[in-house]
């Protein structure tokens, strides 16, 4: 029998009830519906042939199982509908272990309700938009009905592998054997590369006191809470293009976001990092805005790193500053405001420039000007915190970025999906959430869906 006597038979099963006036769109569904039973029997035939088959071991030391019972049936939901099959239950006499052989082999996890793609499909969907949203869109476009609480179920379980497989990679990053692996996982780094690390936060909003809402709203207590989530991106100076379309890109970043403190954070970004190349690396950059926890963060986990402060923060104090002396939005302001920026990014020294003359205004203004003194003392104090991180003049010379824009559009990526208008998280939740959603851009999703990977 050859493909297209199967294309024949299922043809005239089909033809007859066509209406002839149907749209491309509904002989699409027409397709579908009609071999959804046969597809649905296939992987119903073929998952049976690997229960059967497999080797009754013990996954963990490999030895032979004693069996307990056979054929117990399981009945899995796939995209193309229920699967039952059996599948013997055995015990290893060395470890005590019971297992079932053929779940471990098909990939199910001992309580999963659905299929790898199943899983899958919950997880992506779940990650773009909120349950109740994706159960119409996962309907839609792949034909299967799966409940807002099984999306959010499933997609919650995949989370938390997620956070699972990250708290693997900082307890490397912990050890000194742990950090060699940890940099054999990444790619061959060009010679002199230069790596970009890029740090800011965000807050998310969570409700502490789950399933007291009510009660503690009644009382007048404040039941929402906003937590940062720090965040960060990696990537190499060679990774950077201009698209046919002239928009710069990066073709490979790293990515870590998490909302459980600063120490898990510079945890999590140094695994990062080490699996992106650190280690190889001729120069490592940081940028991020005037937050001190950046730069307290970076003098210890990367002391030797460079270190940059994001220009248009800069140059948001100066004009600040200008509406402070001139009045806002007016030509004087602009006026004097625009020396000062050309400094910054054309000459050697600019930052030193700039500060040596706002001390020259700072003696300059008369005794009553105290809100200007004021105003000039502040910002001198930020110019000379951040003095040796404004080399935009040698930054320019050498290709590298002066902003965090970067870390900034990663930022509101994170936000547009986890801060949704009245949305609330929970403390664990968010966090699962998180790890899936960095998983995911960090180019990892077949670690937790292997046949991703074929
Ligand atoms: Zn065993």
């Amino acid at each position: 029998m050859k493909e297209s006597d199967i294309v024949d038979w299922l043809y005239d099963q089909l033809s007859p009830n066509c209406t002839h006036d149907e749209t491309m769109g509904e002989l699409e569904k027409r397709v579908d519906r009609c071999t959804l039973e046969i597809r649905r029997q296939l992987l119903e035939r073929l998952t049976r042939d690997v229960a059967a088959d497999a080797v009754l071991g013990c996954p963990d030391c490999g030895r032979m199982l004693a069996v307990v019972v056979h054929g117990r049936a399981r009945t899995v939901a796939s995209t193309v509908g229920a699967i039952r099959f059996g599948r013997t239950y055995g015990r290893c006499g060395e470890c005590g272990h019971y297992v079932y052989p053929a779940d471990v082999v098909l990939g199910l996890h001992v309580r999963a309700p659905a299929s790898p793609r199943v899983q899958e499909i919950c997880a992506l969907s779940v990650l773009h938009a909120p349950a109740g949203r994706a159960e119409e869109d996962v309907r839609r476009m792949n034909g299967i009905d799966i409940s807002t609480s099984t999306l959010h179920r499933e997609a919650r379980r995949q989370g938390e592998r997620a956070l699972q497989l990250r708290g693997r990679d900082v307890e490397l990053s912990e050890r000194e054997s742990g950090v060699a692996s940890l940099a054999a996982r990444a790619p061959k780094l060009p010679q002199h590369s230069t790596m970009v690390i890029e740090m800011d936060a965000w807050n998310i909003r969570e409700r502490d006191c789950w399933g007291e809402t009510e009660k503690r709203r009644d009382a007048g207590e404040e039941v929402g809470r906003w937590h940062w989530v720090y965040t960060a991106t990696t990537f190499r100076l060679d990774q950077r293009g201009t698209a046919q379309n002239g928009r710069p890109f990066i073709a490979d970043r790293g990515y870590v976001a998490t909302r459980q403190g600063l120490d898990q954070f510079r945890q999590q970004l140094y695994a990062e990092a080490l699996q992106r190349g650190l280690l190889q690396a001729e120069t490592v950059l940081i940028l991020g805005d005037g937050a001190v926890w950046i730069w307290n963060l970076a003098k210890k986990q990367f002391r030797k790193a460079r270190q940059r402060v994001d220009l248009f923060h800069v140059e948001e104090h100066l004009w600040d500053l200008a509406a402070e002396l001139h009045g806002r939005g007016t030509a004087e302001a602009e006026g004097w405001v625009r020396p000062y920026l050309r400094w910054l990014e054309r000459r050697k020294n600019g930052a030193l420039d700039v500060i040596n003359s706002l001390e020259e205004l700072h003696c300059e203004l008369a005794e009553g000007d105290q809100r200007k003194q004021e105003a000039v003392e502040k910002e001198l104090g930020y110019l000379k915190l951040h003095k040796d991180r404004m080399d935009y003049k040698a930054a320019k010379s050498l290709g590298q970025p002066c902003g965090s824009g970067a870390i900034e559009s990663t930022c509101s990526q994170y936000q547009r999906r986890f801060k949704l208008t009245g949305q609330f998280w929970t403390l664990e939740g968010d966090e699962a959430f998180l790890a899936l959603a960095t998983l995911h851009r960090n180019g990892r999703w077949h670690s937790l869906f292997p046949h991703d990977k074929s």
